[in-house]
């Protein structure tokens, strides 16, 4: 069976003081909490932050964003390697906010996932459509080539110790979630078109739904047969409720 993974992306969000506390409360809520996995994707300066006052705990932590090369003349850019070396476990790539804000297209964000992996990171690989394309009856089509570009450049084996989140923009810091029929849906047709090359990667892998994911829904989504947890944004800023969503994923 797979464990459940909740992952909070705080997106450019937190100061010392408010981190501290946070992380604090976090580290402590999930103390007792073993059965499922938990994590927190900080901004860059405050990595060692999260590594300071998680390190020993069963809270791990990651970045919500890498550069595709190694190292090199990239100014304002933060390599996979330097993510390692401030003990990140998980990276986020190609949040919709990263697709649409920056111009991130599949191929660069393949790149990026193939890059964290290389470094020993767990990428988690955001896909997602629209409303506009939700409303166009594309969504299946829109995640197909998200997954595929990463795929075509990697192979189906880039998925072995990896994550994907099913984010439809839609759902994203709007309070509007995906129903879990819908969310179900969109999870089980990523996990055929996987288990189409290869079944055992893809009974393995963990699919995250990501999308205005509250303590008051988490349970409903959680309980889909293909739903492994969710990565969430606002309300991991909230630890309490950050922590209700985490419980939400322990095995009934
Ligand atoms: C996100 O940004 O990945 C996200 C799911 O945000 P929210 O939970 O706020 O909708």
């Amino acid at each position: 069976m797979r464990r459940k993974l909740v992952a909070g992306n705080w997106k450019m969000q937190g100061t010392l003081t408010q981190n501290a506390a946070l992380l604090d409360a976090v580290r402590s809520g999930m103390a007792a909490m073993n059965s499922v996995d938990c994590a927190v994707c900080v901004p860059f300066p405050y990595l060692a932050q999260a590594q300071q006052k998680l390190s020993g705990s069963n809270v791990k932590w990651g970045a919500q964003d890498v550069h595709q090369l190694d190292k090199g003349a990239y100014t304002g850019e933060v390599s996979a390697s330097m993510l390692h070396d401030f003990g990140c476990s998980y990276v986020i790539v190609g949040h919709s906010e990263r697709r649409a804000i920056y111009g991130e297209n599949s191929q660069l964000v393949a790149e990026k996932f193939l890059m964290a992996h290389l470094a020993g990171l767990t990428p988690i690989l955001c896909v997602g459509e629209s409303l506009q394309q939700r409303e166009s009856g594309v969504t299946e089509k829109v995640v197909a080539e998200q997954l595929d570009a990463l795929i075509q450049l990697g192979g189906v084996q880039a998925l072995r110790s990896a994550v994907v989140a099913y984010e439809p923009v839609w759902a994203i810091g709007t309070g509007k979630t995906a129903t879990s029929a819908q969310a179900q849906a969109v999870h089980a047709f990523i996990r055929q078109r996987v288990a189409s090359q290869d079944s055992q990667i893809a009974s393995g892998l963990c699919i995250l739904y990501g999308g205005s994911v509250k303590a008051n829904n988490a349970a409903e989504l959680f309980a889909m047969p293909d739903i492994d947890g969710g990565l969430i944004g606002g309300a991991s800023l909230v630890a309490e409720e950050f922590l209700a969503i985490c419980r939400a994923g322990v095995p009934s």
